[in-house]
């Protein structure tokens, strides 16, 4: 009788979500399929949308259990807090130690945020990501804005797409209320979305000031205290909620692995996907890095090596040839405005409007739609 590989899929993130949804695949070709992961996985394309009240919390989350269990396999409720690759074996939060044969790494990534004095002890601090602090801040938001009490000031740090689509639904979310919140954006480069077309950017900035955005540039905080803000230039700014959304880079875990890494960039992996030096370690997504061919942080391309990595994992067990993952060097992102247009971004061509929000909006379901039980 042959024995079964054991494989384990930390993080429940793009492509480890189509994995678990085809997990038959790898039990018929001998494996037994874990997921481990803390819990939902929660969509970044529709982050912007919830917090701003258009999604509920259920419209941007998925049940990463019910995926697994229906294709076969199992879910284990946890998080990796070591690694142990002589032994084969993951250490975890919370259970005992599992042992795998192979493993694949989606574990996504943090924000990178920026030294501000004062700022690591404040309370009302939120990172952009895990993208549940945006529903938790949401909530808060909702309930001072159901209240007659003065309205908390937030600021937003980062003028890139994530810290722009986040400050607009902040917007839109104090607007479902009638009401305003005093927001400001700060960025220590020269323009919003500052890869952009410059014509883009000067459209987003009007749009948003004329909404009632207050746009710092080129600026930095430098501190943060009793709720205010103090940039590089000694101007303060009202504060009793920062959202950070000053980039991503891979996941702390990623540092300890004694595997070759950028601590920014992640887990060096070829193309095939698993790492140079073990093929039965394989990483997807933000905390992977494609040393030939790097790709940004963003979630279509984990969606794209969705399929490259379940093919690669039936291929290790049936001992067939790989498949290479090429990221594309074009891609579509749409942002999400919070008043019904979106902007879209394809190279250097823009456009926006409802018609791009409505595109957006039918990406997002259509991908969404595919998990759900
Ligand atoms: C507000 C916001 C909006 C964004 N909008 C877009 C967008 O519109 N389009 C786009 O392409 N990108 C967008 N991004 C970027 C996008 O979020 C990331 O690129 C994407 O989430 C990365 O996906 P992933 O599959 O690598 O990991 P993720 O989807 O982040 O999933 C990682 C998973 O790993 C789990 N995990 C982490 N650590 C551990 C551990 N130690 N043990 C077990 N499990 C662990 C997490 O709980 C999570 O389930 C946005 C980002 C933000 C912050």
């Amino acid at each position: 009788m042959t024995e079964t590989t054991h494989i384990v899929l930390v993080g429940a993130g793009h492509a480890h979500l189509h994995v678990a949804a085809n997990a038959g695949q790898l039990i018929d070709a001998g494996a037994g399929v874990t997921l481990l992961s803390p819990g939902n996985f929660w969509y970044s394309g529709m982050a912007s949308g919830m917090l701003g009240g258009e999604y509920s919390d259920d419209d941007d989350r998925l049940d990463p259990a019910a995926l697994i269990t229906q294709a076969g396999g199992r879910f284990i409720a946890d998080r990796v807090i070591a690694i142990d690759r002589e032994q084969r074996l993951l250490h975890l939060a919370k259970g005992d130690p599992l042992p795998f044969d192979l493993l694949s790494l989606n574990l996504g990534s943090r924000v990178d945020a920026p030294s501000i004095s004062g700022i690591e002890d404040a309370k009302g601090v939120w990172p952009a990501k895990p993208i549940d602090n945006l529903y938790q801040l949401r909530e808060l938001l909702e309930s001072a804005l159901g209240d007659s009490a003065p309205l908390p000031r937030l600021a937003v740090i980062g003028g890139g797409p994530t810290g722009a689509e986040l400050a607009a639904n902040l917007l839109a979310l104090s607007e479902r209320y009638g009401r305003k919140f005093d927001i400001s954006l700060i960025s220590a480069s020269k323009r919003l979305l500052e890869h952009a077309p410059r014509s883009a950017s000067a459209w987003l900035a009007k749009r948003l000031r004329r909404r009632g955005l207050r746009i710092e540039m080129a600026a930095s905080a430098v501190t943060y205290r009793q709720g205010m803000l103090t940039l590089d230039d000694g101007m303060q700014l009202p504060a009793d909620h920062i959202v950070m959304a000053t980039g991503l880079v891979a996941p702390l875990l990623i540092s300890e692995l004694d595997l070759e890494h950028h601590p920014h960039h992640g887990l060096a992996v070829t193309s095939a996907l698993h790492t140079p030096y073990d093929d039965r370690i394989f990483a997807v997504g933000d905390c992977a890095w494609l040393k030939d061919s790097p790709y940004p942080k963003l979630g279509v391309f984990g969606v794209r090596q969705a399929p490259i990595l379940l093919h690669n994992l039936v291929a290790h067990l049936k001992n067939t040839p790989f498949e290479a993952f090429q990221p594309q060097r074009r891609y579509l992102s749409i942002l999400n405005l919070g008043d019904g247009r979106g902007m879209a971004l394809w190279g250097r061509l823009w456009w926006a409007g409802r018609l791009a929000m409505r595109t957006k909006r039918r990406l997002d379901h259509d991908f969404m739609q595919q998990y759900r039980p």
